[in-house]
């Protein structure tokens, strides 16, 4: 796509007063895009140390007013660009509700300064968002086509829509969408877009399930093409409650699909939505075997993926191919090692319930290593649904407690280790892993799976859930 084409809101920002909350991941580039575009930009974070200060320093110098260690509402102000994360009630969004200004997010700011060509296909959920923008730019680029995937994992949304050093815009985004982001925009209308499932997360920000799946169904909103899981119950409910009635509804299903719907026969994925006639035809997309990891969740995000490749045309042998070019991100099922017959698995990036279970269910006899910070959320459910599997459990973390009490109540003969950590007397280069994967070890039998997929955030002992899963799987190592 050329730069030629120039969106014709490109200078709407010339000379507004816009206010950036929040100097995280997605203030800076808010930031830097606003001020190319001739905005006076007043950047606020109420953080003001190491990691700010820096940043600080860089917009400044690019021409933006930053104000460290307090939120202000700048005045003059046109529009607030808020970080998603920020929740509505913090002061300085209030004070512009109530002064009755404009607020927007990230994602609604890039899709105001994309080029009108520009295609956009969106997945939200609770659970494998990152997997499934993955495999859909996958798919894209098989097919030829210039894709790239934004979100929360490399480019920021509003850097993929002006040109780059050359000059060239992609032509379709893969789009990673948060409930925040989803939030925060008023006019974002995807050509197509997937709502993958909904879980309890986030609550607090929202202020309950209700509010959290609506959030997410504003990805339907305006004329998109709406792809839902028919096992999820909110996924449905979204897709025809707050989607455009005239737009396809697309199925998915990890069974035999009906017309209108893409799903499973035998080891096939196969499409019956975008066909010629659905009602007596169907296409075979790819085998089980190519989606990777295997795991019955993972076949509902190549699914996912697929349907939104279908309906920008992707040729069925790009579906294939994209899934084969695929390469999973680190700490999601990704198998570490097989030691004494036992295989190690590290799904550190299981930070709730739903994603847990998704995994639990992905193994037929498993030590799973578990614990953390639940956020609140009920693991009664989880481990109901996961007895049948468990040989046994390591817990780890500052709620432990919780998933202990689950155990003895549902899973009354399961043994449970608890390991305290950081160990402080652990020998020299070892950590309060090498403690958990002994025990671990201890109680598999050959043919098992020792999972880590911790149904918690890390932040009570680790620095994030990518640590966690590295110095599990270090210790898993230090065993083979
Ligand atoms: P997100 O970007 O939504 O956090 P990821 O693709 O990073 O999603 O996966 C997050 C976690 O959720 C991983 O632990 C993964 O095993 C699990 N997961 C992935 N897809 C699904 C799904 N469709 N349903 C439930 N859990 C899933």
């Amino acid at each position: 796509m050329d730069a030629e084409v120039m969106p014709h809101h490109r200078s709407a920002f010339e000379g507004r007063h816009v206010c950036v909350a929040g100097l995280g991941v997605s203030g800076p580039p808010v930031a830097r895009v606003l001020l190319e575009r001739g905005a006076h930009v007043v950047v606020v974070d109420g953080r003001d140390d190491g990691t700010t200060r820096p940043v600080a320093a860089e917009l400044t110098a690019a021409g933006a007013e930053v104000v460290l260690g307090d939120t202000p509402l700048p005045h003059p102000c046109d529009l607030v660009v808020t970080s998603p994360g920020w929740r509505p009630d913090s002061s300085l969004l209030v004070r512009a509700a109530e002064a009755g200004l404009e607020v927007i997010g990230d994602v609604e700011l890039a899709w105001r300064l994309k080029p009108a060509d520009q295609v956009w296909l969106a997945i939200t959920g609770t659970n494998g968002k990152t997997t499934t923008v993955r495999m859909l730019e996958a798919m894209l680029r098989a097919d030829g086509r210039d894709a790239l995937a934004v979100g929360n994992v490399g480019t920021p949304v509003v850097d993929a829509v002006l040109p780059d050093a050359d000059g060239r815009v992609h032509d379709v985004l893969a789009v990673e969408l948060s409930s925040f982001q989803l939030h925060w925009s008023s006019t974002l209308a995807p050509h197509a877009a997937a709502v993958l499932n909904v879980a309890p997360d986030h609550l607090d920000w929202h202020g309950g399930i209700t509010a959290y799946a609506r959030a997410k169904g504003r990805i339907f909103a305006r004329g998109t093409l709406r792809v839902a899981n028919t096992a999820d119950a909110w996924s449905m409910r979204l897709a025809e409650e707050d989607g455009d009635p005239h737009t396809p509804l697309v199925g998915l299903r990890l069974d035999t699909p009906r017309a209108g719907e893409l799903g499973v026969v035998e080891d096939l994925l196969v499409d019956r939505a975008f066909v010629e006639d659905p009602s007596s035809s169907a296409e075979e997309l790819a085998n089980l075997a190519d989606v990777r990891p295997a795991a019955p969740h993972n076949v509902a995000n190549a699914l996912a993926a697929a349907a939104l490749a279908r309906s920008v045309g992707v040729a069925p042998a790009s579906v294939r191919a994209g899934l084969a070019a695929f390469v999973p991100e680190p700490h999601r099922i990704a198998h570490v090692a097989a030691v004494a017959g036992v295989d190690y698995v590290d799904d550190s990036k299981a930070t709730n319930p739903h994603a847990a279970a998704a995994s639990l269910g992905a193994y037929p006899s498993v030590v799973w290593v578990a614990g953390g910070l639940l956020k609140g959320a009920d693991v009664d459910e989880l481990v109901a649904s996961a007895v049948g599997r468990l040989r046994g459990a390591v817990l780890i973390g500052a709620d432990r407690a919780r998933l202990r009490e689950a155990l003895a109540e549902h899973a009354p003969g399961v043994p449970v280790v608890e390991v305290e950590g950081p160990a402080e007397d652990a020998p020299q280069g070892h950590t309060v892993m090498d403690a958990v994967v002994a025990a671990a070890a201890d109680m598999a039998e050959e043919g098992d799976t020792v999972l880590l997929a911790p149904a918690a955030a890390s932040m009570d002992m680790f620095t994030n859930y990518p640590e966690r899963g590295r110095l599990f799987a270090e210790a898993v190592k230090r065993r083979c």
